[in-house]
């Protein structure tokens, strides 16, 4: 790219401007990578439906354990909760709202934790086997944990959030 030139009619909006347009393309960005976890995350728990089913321990199907199953609700009721708040930001970002940046990192940080943590737990329900590769779980919670990372940290979430309320 060394000595480019390019014509000034060629410029894209404003001059000076490009790093809010850059900004502004994460948005949706977020939005995809919060709609990732929160299908890995769905998967996990599926998977732990069905292999819960099926081991038993102590006589039983482990879902016959009134513990697991109140750590399954939890797991439905925060999956739920993401899903509601992810299809809230993704309908701000549509209506092009100026609270849409804000809703798109609400939802990245809360819906990539929630998710990573569900998908933990799926593992956990799984016992040994979680751990395997052989159980597809471990790479679910792999894979899920650099969601907290990439397309911004969390933190830089937070940043944005409290950014905006404190500019409110
Ligand atoms: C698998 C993977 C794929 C990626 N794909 C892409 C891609 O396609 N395109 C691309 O451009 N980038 C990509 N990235 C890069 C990714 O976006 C960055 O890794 C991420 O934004 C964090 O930046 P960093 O690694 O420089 O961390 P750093 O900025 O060095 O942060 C280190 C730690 O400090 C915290 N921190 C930093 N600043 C603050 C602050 N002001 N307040 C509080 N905490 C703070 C961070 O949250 C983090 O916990 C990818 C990364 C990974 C792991």
């Amino acid at each position: 790219m060394d000595d480019v030139v390019i014509p000034a009619e060629n410029l894209l909006g404003s001059e000076g401007d490009g790093f809010k347009y850059a900004m502004k393309g994460l948005d949706g960005g977020r939005l995809n990578i919060a709609a990732s976890a929160l299908g890995a995350a769905q998967a996990a728990l599926d998977k732990a439906l069905g292999y819960m089913a099926e081991r038993k321990a102590f006589g039983k199907p482990i879902n016959q354990f009134q513990a697991l199953q109140f750590r399954l609700a939890d797991m439905e009721i925060e999956l739920q909760a993401a899903r509601v708040f992810l299809y809230k930001a993704a309908w701000t970002y549509d209506q092009g709202l100026p609270e849409g940046t804000k809703y798109c990192a609400m939802a990245k940080r809360f819906v990539t934790d929630t998710a990573f943590e569900v998908a933990n737990q799926a593992l956990q329900l799984h016992g040994g086997y979680g751990y395997l590769a052989d159980y597809g779980i471990e790479k679910i919670v792999r894979d899920l944990r650099v969601h907290q990372i990439l397309e911004g940290t969390n933190e830089i979430m937070r940043l944005i959030v409290s950014r905006q309320l404190l500019s409110d």
